[in-house]
């Protein structure tokens, strides 16, 4: 099965990616986490996307096509992959189903996870990430255990820099021109599931991979 997770920063993709693809036996694709990745470690790649990210614009789509591409190359998808914040934009959108297609597959459902902006800005800015493991927190609605410290690998928790205010309303902006069209493109398409992705971070899970899994 080819998922992909579509929805605004903030609305819980990175909360619940990791959920699905165990549940469902898929690879996890997180662009997001794989040029912070880079960037880490101060690879080619990463020092391209960095200057993109730090102002919160899109990395451009030739780099982030070819990192996607040259990722589905190496790891074993038999069983298929989630995509969490790819694509995030028509022309990615495009070059994904063409890239599936030349192998035979295709995305087969696409979910939508729907929060409102006032929350997303909440959410956003709150927000702690475990440097080990990228388990997402936050300081008010999931704070960790210990203060600073992951639940689950015990790694450092630290803030995005693009969760700044100012960055995070470039987010949502250019989440609203370029990424959203692409929930149109899906529906068109027949793929489209939508969630309410407000509440309870378990309720919202159990959503999620039912409606994946048809029930
Ligand atoms: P995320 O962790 O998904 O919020 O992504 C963090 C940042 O990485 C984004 O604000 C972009 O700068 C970059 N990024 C992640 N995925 C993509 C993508 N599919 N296309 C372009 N830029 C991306």
């Amino acid at each position: 099965m080819y998922v992909i997770l579509l929805g605004a920063p903030g609305a819980g993709k990175g909360t619940q990616v990791t959920n699905i693809a165990v549940n469902l036996n898929l690879v996890q694709m997180s662009t997001g986490d794989l040029f912070r990745q880079a960037a880490a470690e101060g690879t080619e790649l990463g020092k391209q996307a960095q200057g993109y990210m730090k102002e919160g614009k899109l990395v451009p789509d030739e780099i982030t096509i070819k990192m996607v591409m040259e990722k589905m190359a190496v790891v074993d998808n038999k069983s298929g992959v989630v995509f969490d914040g790819f694509p995030r934009t028509l022309k990615q959108a495009e070059a994904l189903d063409k890239a599936l297609v030349e192998t035979n597959k295709k995305i087969d459902k696409v979910v939508y996870i729907k929060v409102n902006e006032e929350e997303l800005l909440k959410r956003l800015s709150g927000r702690w990430i475990c440097r080990k493991c990228q388990t997402p927190y936050h300081s008010v609605s999931s704070p960790p255990k210990v203060a600073g410290k992951c639940d689950k690998c015990g790694g450092e928790l630290y803030q995005r820099t693009d969760d700044q205010a100012e960055t995070v309303k470039n987010r949502l902006k250019v989440y609203f021109a370029e990424t959203a069209p692409l929930i149109e493109y899906y529906r068109k398409a027949g793929k489209l599931l939508e969630i309410n992705g407000e509440g309870d971070i378990e309720e919202i899970s159990r959503r999620l991979i039912a409606s994946l899994r048809g029930n």
